[in-house]
């Protein structure tokens, strides 16, 4: 494709970055300060829009690669979204309740005058919550005077949030494979599935392909695994994951390793976990017959290039899991109207951004003879190349 320098260079320096070092009122009555970091990877399509991450290892580094794959995945979706990326370094498991609040909204404090319903919207990511959003919420309603629901999305319904916003990355995910499945020539009666991580989307996608008719015959968390070729009750699964915190052996499934499901003989090998869980050890003993990539970065890149060369198609994150910001912006869109739409017609808009860049990946992989994945970028720099050079 031909993409201008300019282009390219504009889209590795990220636009701004925000660095904040504010402090929190502990219950101890100390004052104790946190780092957080907003990147603003670009707003050429609209306003930057990308999740915040409370964690540990979180960092300034990891935050600007989060921007860009945001950037990417708002223009591969055609929403009028840029990218961004937050965060904050904090375990949130150490901090009670009313901490976690008060950090919240110190850090709302600091972003005041970054974040805004027209320049930058957060949402949920990695140990964020929608009880967080409506905290982010509140504060900068607080601070600007008046309520301003879309500064963030992922909210509780009551407090502004959307219908299906919660199935959403399973749904969409489930909506871009089916329409892949023509393409590649998936019979729901003979093609199995098996499923690593087994947590808000994975359940869901799992659920999806299990109501669908599909042998779902393997699902794993990160204890491990349960194996059964017959196909496993993927209900009960959910309903006993969600009961006991665990996936817990049943006298008609046996266990399997995260490791050996990755290499299980199966139609469909769907990750949903972490990045880089197919590294390239994996990729050469990979045998599905496609990859669905719902988590973010699964494969790396030298797996990618493996898995292409041994022809298994790779259907790719940023179009895959693009189903959770897509909802996000139509619940942008209606606190920005002031409509609130039921769960059908969400479910109904998202499907039809889902086919809309499903089609335009597929059709790019064979104007250019690449992967999905390249694909996928391609149509995203297009799109982003236009609106950059205006
Ligand atoms: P989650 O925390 O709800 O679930 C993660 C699951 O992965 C858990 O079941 C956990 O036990 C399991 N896991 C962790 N390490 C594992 C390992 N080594 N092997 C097997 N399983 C392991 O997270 P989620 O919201 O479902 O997100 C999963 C992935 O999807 C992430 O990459 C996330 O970035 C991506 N994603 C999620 C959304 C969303 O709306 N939830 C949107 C876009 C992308």
């Amino acid at each position: 494709m031909h993409v201008s320098p300019f282009v390219l260079e504009r889209l590795r320096r990220p636009q701004r970055i925000v660095d904040v070092e504010f402090p929190v009122v502990m219950d101890d009555g100390s004052k104790k300060f946190f780092h957080g970091y907003r990147v603003q990877c670009n707003d050429a399509r609209g306003p930057f829009k990308g999740g915040l991450r409370f964690h540990p290892q979180t960092d300034l580094d990891e935050v600007k690669a989060l921007a860009f794959w945001m950037t990417i995945k708002c223009a591969v979706a055609n929403i009028p979204f840029g990218g961004g990326k937050g965060g904050v370094t904090v375990d949130p498991k150490e901090l009670s309740k009313v901490e976690l609040e008060r950090l919240t909204r110190s850090f709302t404090r600091a972003m005041s005058d970054v974040w805004g319903p027209t320049k930058d919207v957060p949402a949920p990511d990695v140990n964020t919550t929608p009880q967080i959003m409506e905290w982010i919420a509140d504060e900068y309603g607080k601070i600007v005077g008046k309520p301003q629901p879309a500064v963030v999305t992922g909210k509780p319904i009551p407090a502004g949030g959307s219908e299906g916003r919660g199935a959403a990355t399973g749904r969409g995910a489930y909506r871009v494979f089916e329409n892949f499945r023509a393409a590649l020539a998936m019979d729901p009666e003979t093609a199995t599935v098996a499923v690593q991580g087994f947590g808000n989307a994975g359940q869901e996608i799992a659920r999806l392909f299990h109501h669908h008719g599909y042998r779902v015959v393997a699902v794993s968390d990160s204890r491990g695994g349960l194996y059964n070729e017959e196909g496993l009750p993927i209900p009960e699964l959910i309903k006993m994951k969600n009961e006991t915190g665990g996936l817990v052996r049943t006298a008609d499934a046996r266990e399997i390793s995260n490791d050996d499901l990755l290499k299980l003989e199966c139609g469909i090998l769907v990750p949903s976990a972490l990045e880089n869980a197919i590294p390239v050890e994996v990729a050469h003993e990979v045998k599905a017959k496609m990859i669905l990539e719902v988590a973010n970065g699964p494969t790396t890149p030298d797996a990618d290039m493996i898995l292409a060369k041994r022809g298994i198609p790779v259907v790719p994150d940023v179009l895959v899991n693009s189903g959770g910001v897509s909802v996000s912006f139509l619940e942008w869109q209606q606190n920005m109207t002031g409509e609130k739409w039921t769960e059908e017609d969400v479910l109904t808009r998202m499907n039809a951004l889902m086919d809309d860049a499903s089609q335009a990946v597929i059709a790019a992989a064979d104007t250019y003879a690449v992967t999905f994945r390249e694909a996928a970028f391609i149509v995203a720099l297009e799109r982003l190349g236009k609106a950059i050079e205006g």
